[in-house]
């Protein structure tokens, strides 16, 4: 009896050690705030270095933009929504938020044809209604695992660092496109991160190995 539990515990060792062999070493890195003047040369930059990303967009900036998100797919990178106009989520009653989210929606798919599948809320902040909103219009929100911390920091060196001393399997990183500094970070970070193996791809195709359904009713902050 004890050998045959033994051998069903290595069987389910070496199943589990096949599953994790099936996708190679991956991270989502995400921009969010744009698009900006600086979009069109991360993109180039993710092209040049057969890399991935997903911006989420404030719609107001979409607006001064529009031919953006259909740049962004085109390049095989992704679209989700950072809001209309970067007001804290947590803020808003449930009607408000869906009404917010709903615009965003529509706008990108009116000039891409393309359903928006991820919210990246701003500052990270949710709250029920949030949960609540994002069911209604089939929404999954993520946040990170890792933050650049460009933001703070607007510095090239600093954000370099930070990226490469902490990065793992399945993280998500926050970045921006809207400053010069994360630009020449990203001439650094993606040569690099490609030369340790891994594969930068858009949030849904990280989170297309998590295991399960994914639900609007939690948010996601990297692939476990
Ligand atoms: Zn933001």
């Amino acid at each position: 009896m004890k050998r045959v539990f033994l051998c069903l515990v290595m069987l389910a060792l070496l199943l589990g050690a096949a599953a994790a062999d099936e996708r190679p070493p991956m991270i989502a890195l995400t921009f969010d705030d744009g698009p900006s003047e600086y979009t069109q040369q991360m993109l180039d930059l993710l092209a040049e270095n057969d890399c991935k990303a997903t911006f989420f967009m404030i719609a107001q900036y979409v607006e001064m933009m529009p031919e953006m998100p259909q740049i962004v797919i085109d390049s095989g990178c992704e679209v989700g929504t950072h809001t209309l106009f970067h007001r804290p989520l947590n803020e808003l009653s449930e009607g408000k938020i869906y009404t917010d989210l709903c615009k965003c929606i529509e706008q990108i798919e009116e000039l891409t044809g393309e359903h928006i599948r991820w919210l990246r809320p701003p500052w990270g902040k949710v709250s029920m209604d949030t949960y609540a909103a994002c069911r209604r219009l089939n929404l999954l929100i993520v946040k990170w695992s890792l933050d650049s911390s460009d933001w703070e920091s607007r510095n090239t060196e600093k954000i370099v660092q930070q990226i490469l001393d902490n990065v793992r399997d399945g993280d998500v990183i926050l970045c921006h496109d809207t400053y010069p500094e994360t630009l020449e970070a990203m001439r650094i970070v993606l040569p690099e991160l490609k030369a340790r193996g891994y594969e930068l791809v858009t949030v849904s195709e990280l989170f297309s190995y998590f295991p399960g359904e994914l639900k609007s009713t939690t948010f996601y902050t990297r692939l476990n």
